[in-house]
């Protein structure tokens, strides 16, 4: 049998031998609840520019009160009227153990209807997903907690310990993060044992076909850098060289072609040899090649090619916004780039910084570090926070719901390569763990992009995971 076919052969049943996700077995007025709550939420615009997190916050005050939750219980409060947070706790069985602290952000990322196909703030259901601004960048979470504390509190569940839960404003931009907010003005609000950030981990898919849980235990450094290049200008009827415009384009045009380094670290080492077995073809040959010692360098190019892979393998560096001219009939006096770089944990922004500054290889182009819309000749030397295995009290009750939900598919701990409000929860010390149960395909990852959106069964099976699994943690078992 010809090669190619045999190869086919070998990709179909593979996909056909991994697990399908499960079908919810939710009865229908939870169902209901759930939808509806999600429905509401990303009909709420939390966005940074025109958008209000205190209005999604009170939103879901109110749903939690009217289910019966006392005053004291439910709090929304903020540095100013537009960037409210929710705050929620579920009193526990009064013994010793800390609360546990769950957070979320419910701000979204801005979306321009020009580029959807549907309104970003409308809810639809097409073809077995929901879309919208929200549906994997993470309303889908905030919604399923929601319903999962008006389920709790429906059922009079008494959990060994308290369960709090926060809402959050800017983790997506904007100068008013608001785990950071309350970690400086309300920490006994939020103070607990550890952090379940459902803004991480999840279930990786692939065609709609289980693969792994993940757990995150790194995650990158966000870090921008505003790039630019100025000139005298002047009457573009008498263009000179060193126009500004061509030496931003120039720079970039080499950062395109300048990837960084391969390096693992010792989670995406301990990652890719789990995930290695969960491969077939190519793709398994190619994970194994690159833990070798040395790595093999053709492997590491194929992965490379894969948006997902090649974040795990290197820090990466991108150009996202560019902005150059002031007249159409005059020269540049200035061209500025944003270059947003997500950096391996052992690095630090400094270092990257220096790293661009030798790509662009152009003393007309400055390269300054971009934060909370202020920029700085150079950057901090903080490197990420180490990798944070988390415990068996974290993990078994994972495995056990996982082994219910998602046919037992492996718990993978994985470096997370979008930055989340973890880096606030961490340096307070609390540690935290980026877990939630939803399924998105590999790829099929829409989160700041263009109609973003979730498939419908790997909602309502996620609505059915934190249920389970908050149980599963404060049930004492
Ligand atoms: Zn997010």
């Amino acid at each position: 049998m010809k090669t190619s076919i045999r190869l086919w052969l070998g990709i179909l049943l593979s996909v056909l031998l991994l697990p399908a996700l499960p079908a919810a077995t939710l009865d229908d007025a939870t169902r209901q609840l759930a939808r509806d709550i999600f429905k509401q939420l990303i009909e709420i615009n939390t966005t940074d520019s025109v958008g209000s997190t205190t209005v999604a916050a009170q939103a879901m005050a109110k749903r939690l009160l009217d289910a019966g939750f006392a005053p004291e219980d439910v709090k929304v409060l903020g540095p100013n009227e537009r960037k409210g947070n929710l705050v929620a706790r579920i009193h526990g069985g009064g013994g010793a153990l800390k609360p546990i602290l769950i957070i979320g952000h419910l701000d979204v990322v801005e979306a321009l209807r020009a580029d959807w196909t549907s309104d970003p703030f409308q809810f639809l259901e097409k073809d077995g997903f929901f879309y919208g601004r929200g549906t994997q960048d993470m309303k889908v979470n905030d919604a399923i907690l929601i319903a999962s504390f008006i389920r709790f509190h429906q059922e009079r569940y008494r959990p060994d310990r308290d369960i709090i839960l926060a809402l959050t404003a800017d983790e997506e931009g904007g100068n008013f993060n608001g785990v950071n907010w309350l970690l400086q003005n309300h920490r006994d609000l939020i103070d607990a044992a550890f952090v379940l950030n459902a803004d991480a981990g999840g279930v990786t898919t692939v065609k709609g076909k289980l693969v792994n849980v993940d757990v995150e235990a790194a995650e990158k450094l966000y870090a921008d850098f505003q790039v630019s290049a100025t000139n005298p200008g002047g009457h573009s009827s008498l263009p000179v060289p060193n126009n500004a415009i061509y030496h931003i384009a120039d720079a970039l045009g080499r950062l395109e072609h300048s990837p960084f380094p391969f390096e693992l670290t010792p989670i995406t080492r301990a990652y890719f040899e789990k995930r290695a077995p969960l491969e077939s073809g190519q793709t398994a040959a190619d994970m194994k090649g690159i833990l070798q010692t040395p790595p093999d360098a053709a492997a590491i190019a194929r992965m490379s090619a894969d948006a997902r892979f090649n974040s795990l393998m290197r820090t990466t560096c991108v150009a996202t916004r560019l902005a150059a001219g002031h007249a159409n009939n005059a020269l540049p006096q200035l061209a500025q780039a944003n270059v947003n770089c997500r950096i391996l944990p052992g690095h630090s922004a400094e270092e990257v910084r220096q790293e661009l500054v030798r790509i662009f290889a152009d003393p007309e182009v400055a390269v300054r570090y971009a934060t909370g819309g202020t920029v700085s000749e150079g950057a901090p030397d903080a490197k990420s926070f180490p990798p944070i295995l988390p415990p068996d009290e974290v993990l078994k009750p994972l495995a056990r719901v996982a082994g219910e939900l998602f046919d037992g598919i492996p718990i993978i701990p994985e470096m997370e390569t979008g930055a989340s409000d973890s880096i606030y929860t961490i340096a307070a010390g609390l540690p935290s763990y980026g877990i939630n149960g939803i399924a998105i395909d590999q790829d099929d990852v829409r989160m700041h992009g263009r109609d973003e959106r979730v498939r419908v069964s790997s909602y309502f099976a996620g609505v059915e995971f934190y249920y389970r699994y908050l149980k599963a943690l404060t049930s004492g078992q």
